[in-house]
């Protein structure tokens, strides 16, 4: 079947042709195949979806292909082929690039979800652009961190129309186990900043709470059995201890340099609200100085190591 083949119709798409059969068709167009964007897109091929993925890096495409997706080759090809079209990339400018990129090639498709976390103002600009286009738009943030993307179990915060959530629910329906429509463009961003604030600041609290364990005579194992049944427990504490801590693993899962983004941009975002958001500001300031010191690169749970070092 030609890509172009789909229609869209009681809230699925479907072969154009007749066919008759029942798995939902439709093209979808992903860019940004990292950490989380890889595995996401490669639920969306298992699922019967025809995907073309992109990536700045080529090597993360050709590992797409290996998962069953298509290679896109340029954007111009997402532009022209793309029912949906789907971002998930590190920073603000790359998402502003991408989707500026694409308003002036033309977008055919009916649909752009990005689910990088950015700031609500860049998805403002980038929904008043698609609507000049005749295209519906969505912030679509998403938490729950490599191990969901791969479960297909996101927690899925939606901004945007309600009537452009509903379409493209089955796609979300795929990705993710909770789902939430948040309000107008921009919310689901909001929503998943306060989420980003409160995940850096239990990082801290989980890093600052080993080193005084370590300092202070208390097996770190036997801590975290302990609180991991107590009011301190949290998903934090239960993702950094024993997938990284414990296990002494560093690489990302979810850099420490996109935390620091994502505190910058609740800043920005408290900073319009009038919040003054007090303890963040110190936490933000921690996290500055962890990225200058090289930890930018790590997982966020790296954060440990430089509170540890810091002080000894
Ligand atoms: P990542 O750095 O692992 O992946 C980003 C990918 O985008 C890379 O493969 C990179 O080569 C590609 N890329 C960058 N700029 C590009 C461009 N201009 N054109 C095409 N490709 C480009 O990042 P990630 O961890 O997958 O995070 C992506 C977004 O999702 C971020 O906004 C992050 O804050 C958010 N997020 C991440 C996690 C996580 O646990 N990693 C969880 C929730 C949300």
């Amino acid at each position: 079947m030609e890509p172009a083949d789909t229609i869209y119709t009681n809230g699925k798409w479907f072969p154009a042709n007749g066919s008759k059969r029942r798995k939902p068709m439709a093209v979808i167009g992903f860019i940004g195949l990292g950490n989380m964007g890889m595995p996401m897109a490669r639920n969306l091929v298992q699922s019967g979806y025809l995907v073309y993925g992109f990536n700045r890096s080529k090597k993360k495409e050709e590992a797409f292909e290996e998962l069953g997706g298509r290679k896109a080759e340029s954007l111009s090809l997402i532009a022209e082929k793309a029912d949906v079209i789907m971002t998930c990339l590190p920073e603000p400018k790359d998402v502003q690039d991408v989707l500026s990129e694409l308003f002036e090639m033309g977008i055919s498709g009916s649909h752009i979800i990005d689910f990088s976390t950015v700031s609500p103002a860049l998805h403002k600009e980038m929904k008043e652009k698609a609507a000049r286009e005749g295209v519906e738009y969505l912030d679509a943030p998403v938490s729950g961190g490599t191990a969901g993307a791969e479960a297909g179990t996101l927690a899925i915060m939606c901004g945007g129309e309600e009537s452009a959530f509903e379409k493209a629910r089955p796609l979300f329906d795929v990705l993710g186990a909770t789902i939430t429509h948040t309000g107008p463009a921009g919310s689901g961003t909001k929503v998943k900043l306060i989420n980003q604030y409160m995940v850096g600041m239990h990082t801290a609290a989980v890093a600052e709470a080993l080193h005084l364990a370590d300092e202070s005579g208390i097996d770190q194992k036997m801590l975290y059995d302990v609180l991991s049944q107590s009011f301190a427990q949290s998903k934090i504490f239960d993702r950094h201890y024993p997938d990284f801590i414990a296990a002494k693993r560093e690489e990302p899962g979810f850099a420490l340099s996109l935390l620091l983004k994502d505190l910058n941009l609740a800043g920005e975002m408290a900073g319009n609200a009038e919040v003054p958001l007090e303890a963040g500001r110190k936490v933000k300031e921690m996290f500055e100085d962890a990225d200058q010191q090289g930890y930018g690169g790590k997982d966020m749970s790296a954060f440990y190591q430089y509170t540890s070092g810091k002080h000894s």
